[in-house]
């Protein structure tokens, strides 16, 4: 096993995530079976209490683990499915190894960081890289060189690298080379101190990564290898581009494969990059544009939403045309009492979401996107709630609602998941990850081309089955049912060109290549509503 440890120094923000994913792309360009880990030293157990505004969306794997967005650009980059293992987070070390202790597992001994958390973390990078039966595992580092939190994981790499050998574990320093004065001179400074930083903790880094506005020039790329005493070839440029896409393709030029063939012994072999860079090709090129607008809560941190984002680019691609995303924050619009703002996109997404607060400018949203025929795709919430509006709006049942939102309403349209009740904790307990659905005839069989699917979840609640009949008799269907059939997981609304929504998040399992079939749906119904 061969392990690439992705550090950052400086700052944070700067893209370990991109530069870790793409080094892991070209090495499986090259054939080789690449896996990545990623470590956040919060002491959250996992993302899935943590707030979007603070953190992004929180993506979810396969196996229902709620986890950093990083895990998500992973997935779509190297095209894999992970697992809870390889989110590594501090209370996720700390919960295990107290369990542990108080089972006896370490009878006797005093516990402490060093050794039994530093333990903790390395063996559960191993049994990642491990499990994954991959030739190459990519561990990203959270957070900076010189955090508190990220100490014991800076001794587990050290420690990682001791007993693995140093031929087979190699570090990448991601940093800043800031740009200053009237004459835009970019600045080494940062660089030293966070190289001075990480060699102080016993680690030697391989390979600096600069992150700057543009290339670095000779002089600044030499300065930088002399003072980490690494070959100058080991300085990698990563200036600012148009897409993060591009950085595996600009990486390539640089020889970074090479370099990290070499360094850790493997066999040199050029990657194919062929399939990806017709995609950077498309996703660069534009074409048509058309707009959809995306409702949601956190809209002003457009990481909230990135899965939907890059599938939406991937639908894009796919179909020859420029997505233009129109953020719209769903208080504002409840607020307002108007649809102004949604006036000339081609198409709405109401993503997942929770609680009150902006709940009403979502219902607004679909009402809206239903009654003026304007492609509708709901996820989540947005399928909740597209059923509450039409609960309201065409049954004529005013005050139906969602448990979540109005707990004593006389018509609880979408109601707490049965085995839901009395659940009181918070963390991990809503119905999460994969699950199979039942696709019947309409549009969203036709999207996916298959009866069968498999998608991920998120959820509290679900359309209480004592309104489906009244429901669909008004014409709006429920084409997807779990595998009991009682569940209801896709709605389709008849006579409308395209107003769709599902429980599940087909977001989560986009790839480049790959579009989740419900938003290629969207974005082909966008481009004819543009051209009615
Ligand atoms: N709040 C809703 C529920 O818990 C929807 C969740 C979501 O959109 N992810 O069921």
């Amino acid at each position: 096993m061969k392990y690439i440890i992705v550090t950052g120094g400086v700052l944070s923000g700067l893209g370990k995530g991109v530069t870790a994913s793409s080094a892991g792309l070209l090495l499986q360009c090259a054939g080789y079976k690449v896996t990545a880990v990623k470590i956040d030293p919060y002491l959250n157990v996992d993302a899935g209490t943590m707030n979007p505004y603070e953190h992004g969306e929180v993506f979810v794997m396969t196996d229902g683990a709620e986890v950093d967005l990083d895990l998500g650009n992973y997935e779509r980059f190297l095209r894999c499915n992970l697992t809870a293992e390889h989110n590594i987070t501090t209370g996720k070390v700390y919960k295990k190894v107290i369990e542990k202790e108080r089972h006896g597992d370490y009878l006797g001994q005093t516990v402490q960081i060093i050794p039994h958390i530093v333990r903790e973390i390395v063996d559960g990078v191993k049994n990642a890289a491990k499990n994954a039966k991959a030739d190459v595992c990519v561990v990203e580092l959270g957070g900076t060189v010189g955090d508190i939190e990220s100490m014991p994981f800076m001794e587990a790499v050290r420690l990682l690298g001791r007993e693995e050998g140093r031929e087979n574990v190699m570090f990448v320093h991601t940093t800043l080379i800031p740009v200053v004065g009237a004459v835009g001179e970019q600045k080494t400074k940062p660089t030293q101190h966070s190289v001075k930083e990480l060699q102080g903790l016993g680690i030697r880094p391989d390979v600096i990564v600069g992150r700057s506005d543009e290339v670095l020039s000779e002089d600044i790329a030499a300065k930088i290898a002399f003072f980490a005493d690494i070959p100058r070839e080991a300085v990698i440029s990563a200036p600012d581009v148009k897409t993060i896409y591009e950085v595996p393709l600009l990486f390539l030029e640089q020889g970074f494969p090479q370099l990290i063939e070499k360094r850790l012994g493997l066999k040199t072999k050029k990657p194919d990059v062929k399939q990806w860079r017709d995609f950077v090709d498309r996703i660069s090129n534009g074409g048509e544009e058309v707009e959809i607008a995306i409702i949601g809560k956190y809209t002003s941190l457009k990481d909230s939403y990135i899965s939907h984002e890059e599938t939406l680019r991937y639908a894009g691609a796919v179909l020859g045309c420029k997505v233009k995303i129109r953020w719209i924050e769903a208080p504002d619009l409840e607020d307002s009492g108007s649809t102004k703002q949604l006036e000339g996109v081609n198409g709405v997404i109401v993503p997942g979401g929770f609680g009150n607060r902006g709940a009403e400018g979502k219902i607004m949203g679909a009402r809206w996107a239903r009654e003026n025929q304007i492609p509708y795709l709901g996820v989540c919430f947005g399928f909740q709630l597209a059923t509450v509006e039409f609960a309201r709006n065409v049954l004529g049942l005013e005050k139906a609602n969602s448990a979540e939102l109005d707990p004593d309403g006389p018509h609880p349209v979408v109601d707490i998941l049965p085995e839901q009740e009395g659940v009181v904790d918070m963390g991990a307990t809503m119905r999460l990850g994969e699950h199979e659905i039942k696709v019947l005839d309409g549009k969203a069989k036709k999207l996916y081309g298959k009866d069968i699917i498999f998608e991920r979840h998120r959820h509290r609640y679900e359309i209480n089955p004592n309104y489906i009949e009244r429901i669909e008799a008004k014409g709006m269907k429920y084409t997807g049912r779990d595998s009991s059939g009682r569940r209801m997981e896709i709605l389709e609304l008849e006579g409308h060109p395209y107003f769709v929504a599902s429980q599940f998040h087909p977001e989560f399992k986009s790839r480049p290549d790959a579009p989740s079939p419900l938003h290629l749906g969207l974005v082909k119904a966008a481009l004819d509503n543009k051209k009615a």
